[in-house]
């Protein structure tokens, strides 16, 4: 069948174009999608920034959406099922699962960073008949996708396309760094850099923990005033002042946890510096990716300070999106608030543009209306 898609050709070349879309195979479903998030990774594939498959890959990864139909042996979702999609499912038993380190699934990890379905190979032709991969393993940004039936959760009927969209990426890092990864405990005193999708996301979760003070950090005024309308208790815009003074004046003895929501090399050593002895930084972002980050041993050793990395939350992708769904249904969570840009498929790159320059205030979305 033929599917309007956001496809990168080349890096830092963007096309929305009608491509051709090959039925599910066994073990797959074909959903048509309703909403799409804008992720930093989708903008990080179409810039070149990350170690990324070479194009011609068709972007998203943040996506929910109807089963349209399905392939043979597909047993967990029927057609007309509403469905969320999980870019990074976990097989629950290699090694990596069976460590509990779901986000590192060996046997889904693989194939989603090479941009093919978990079997290894793709459904997207362009018109010119070239093979075109799915960004990690799903490629959201198109009216209708081929997924595995592991990349599909069904989500109850009264929640918004938009809001299950963003729940699988930008959510599950978020309140996940909090909850799985840092296991933050209640009480905990906390700061986050970075109040975009993810930072605001990571702020919702030290709600859910129970932290106070939550203090947002960032060099946009605007999003520290939404940071603040989220639940941030302070913010500081380290642009106009010293980071660290405006941060003794709210938390004299250093905040127990740091989020780092950027992952720049200059905030990861922020996030460290900042954080009281015994705390921990915890890296979310991945802004520096390909960079090495210079870290002072002296304060991981002297001040007994932890560094811990957070891929995609450190989630249980089967037993946390449910439960994330569930508390946003339960008004523990404002996913709706998150939602700030809505774009048309053919708006991408005014869309990216926004993102690169600090415009959207949380999370912008894709909607479609096919
Ligand atoms: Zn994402
Ligand atoms: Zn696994």
């Amino acid at each position: 069948m033929k599917t309007r898609a956001a496809i990168v050709p080349e890096i830092n070349k963007l096309s929305i174009e009608t491509i051709e879309l090959a039925p599910p195979q066994a073990g797959e479903v074909l959903v048509r999608i309703r909403a799409a998030g804008v992720c930093h990774s989708d903008l990080h594939m179409y810039r070149g920034e990350l170690t990324t498959p070479p194009p011609p890959i068709v972007l998203g990864h943040e996506g929910a959406g109807f089963v349209e139909s399905i392939g043979p042996n597909v047993t967990g979702v029927k057609v007309g099922d509403a469905v969320m999609i999980n870019w990074l499912p976990a097989c629950t038993s290699c090694v990596n699962c069976l460590n509990g380190l779901y986000t590192l699934c060996q046997n889904f990890i693989r194939t989603a960073y090479a941009g093919t379905l978990p079997n290894g190979s793709s459904r997207l032709k362009n018109s010119a008949g070239d093979t075109l991969k799915h960004y990690l393993g799903v490629a959201t940004m198109s009216d209708y996708i081929v997924v595995a039936e592991a990349n599909v959760l069904p989500i109850p009927a009264d929640v918004p396309f938009e809001v299950a969209a963003i729940i699988g990426c930008a959510v599950a890092t978020g309140v996940g760094a909090v909850i799985n990864t840092a296991q933050v405990p209640t009480g905990s005193s906390v700061a986050v850099i970075g109040c975009g999708g993810i930072g605001l996301s990571i702020i919702q979760g030290c709600l859910l923990a129970g932290c106070y003070p939550i203090v947002a950090i960032d060099v946009v005024d605007n999003k520290l005033d939404f940071a603040q309308q989220i639940g941030a208790t302070h913010t500081i815009n380290p642009a106009t002042g010293s980071l660290n003074r405006a941060l003794r004046k709210i938390i004299p003895n250093r905040p127990d946890y740091v989020f780092d929501a950027v992952g720049a090399a200059t905030t990861i050593t922020q996030a460290l510096k900042i954080v009281r002895p015994g705390g921990a930084a915890v890296i979310v972002g991945l802004h520096a990716a390909q960079e090495q980050v210079p870290i002072p041993a002296g304060s991981l050793v002297f001040e007994n300070k932890r560094l811990l990395g957070s891929l995609a939350g450190s989630i249980n992708p089967r037993i946390d999106l449910p439960k994330l769904v569930d508390l946003y249904r339960a008004g523990r969570l404002q996913l709706d608030k998150l939602i700030t840009n809505r774009y048309t498929l053919d708006e991408l790159p005014t869309a990216f543009e926004a993102m690169e320059n600090g415009k959207i205030a949380a999370r912008g979305i894709i909607m479609f209306d096919n």
